[in-house]
């Protein structure tokens, strides 16, 4: 891309005002909007994931914010359709460009932007690669994009008081990323797991993949009545999605271990691993590929 259109991307002005998001009030106080199943390519259009906000007595919290300014603009204007209360926190449950490149949309708010102590490092490594393909991404939506670091991090776990409700955050070691933060409403007990938690779309991995399976039984614990996944449906009955996931990278993890004894080649072992998974998710092929693709070598080296 040339300097012309990366200088475009941080200087051009204003953010085209779309409609509000629609979203869906899962409990008191809580709506999240889901994105479409897409993979993150040419023209994905930056709404893919799910992003929420939490409304309290004394303001709201939103959590993640799209792949777009203009995602993120639209998300405040459904906040906005709902609430006058001033928007205290912006959080990221990773870096992930699909998350995370909303955020500018809430500069105007001067809002608490909160993550992992390793998000500001992950978004400073990946700034340039993620701002490169953001026009690719979105197209003229990419106006106004930026990587907004966190000015709140936390490190082991952090409560934000909304006023009658408490968010309790935790971090965890590298796992579906290296900045993975979940998000625990005291009030009605839900829990935001980010993409520690993919619900219908293939699980990706960009972390840690043994990790990850360790991070996905300390999530078990969790007393929660309520799941919000990073992609899918709510649910009620977050350890069965659990199980699923844990299924999937189990297999994975398995089947890539025994290829790699048997001397296959990662081409070979992308036709196979994990195949008995196939049908079972959603964007299945490209992701188990890439998946395969990452974790291969670094499993040779066990
Ligand atoms: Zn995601």
């Amino acid at each position: 891309m040339s300097r012309l259109l990366l200088t475009m991307i941080t200087l051009l002005p204003g953010l085209a005002l779309g409609a509000a998001l629609p979203v869906e009030k899962i409990a008191p106080g809580i709506y999240v909007h889901h994105g479409e199943h897409k993979d993150i390519d040419a023209d994905y259009g930056g709404d893919i994931c799910n992003i929420s906000f939490v409304i309290g007595s004394k303001g709201v919290a939103v959590i993640d914010t799209g792949g777009s300014p203009v995602i993120g603009a639209r998300l405040r204007q459904a906040i906005r359709e709902v609430t006058a209360l001033p928007i205290l926190y912006v959080i990221n449950t990773h870096v992930h460009p699909d998350h995370a490149l909303g955020n500018a949309a809430f500069k105007q708010d001067h809002p608490v932007f909160v993550g992992h102590s390793k998000l500001s490092e992950a978004m400073a490594q990946r700034s340039g690669i993620y701002l490169q393909n953001q026009l690719v991404w979105v197209g003229a939506d990419a106006a106004g994009t930026e990587l907004i670091p966190p000015t709140l991090a936390v490190s082991t776990t952090h409560d934000l008081d909304l006023g009658g409700r408490t968010l309790s955050l935790t971090a965890y070691p590298v796992a579906h990323s290296p900045s993975d933060l979940t998000v625990f409403d005291t009030a009605t007990r839900t829990l935001w797991t980010g993409d520690l938690l993919f619900i219908e779309r293939t699980p990706s991995v960009d972390g840690d993949l043994l990790s990850w399976l360790q991070v996905i039984g300390q999530l078990r614990e969790i007393n929660s009545t309520r799941t919000v996944p990073g992609h899918g449906a709510v649910t009620d009955n977050g350890r069965a999605a659990l199980d699923a996931e844990e299924r999937y990278l189990s297999t994975l993890l398995s089947d890539v271990r025994s290829a790699i004894e048997q001397g296959h080649s990662m081409e070979q072992t992308i036709a196979t691993a994990a195949q008995s998974e196939q049908g079972k998710w959603v964007l299945f092929n490209t992701t188990n590929r890439r998946n395969i693709a990452r974790i291969f070598p670094m499993l040779e080296w066990e």
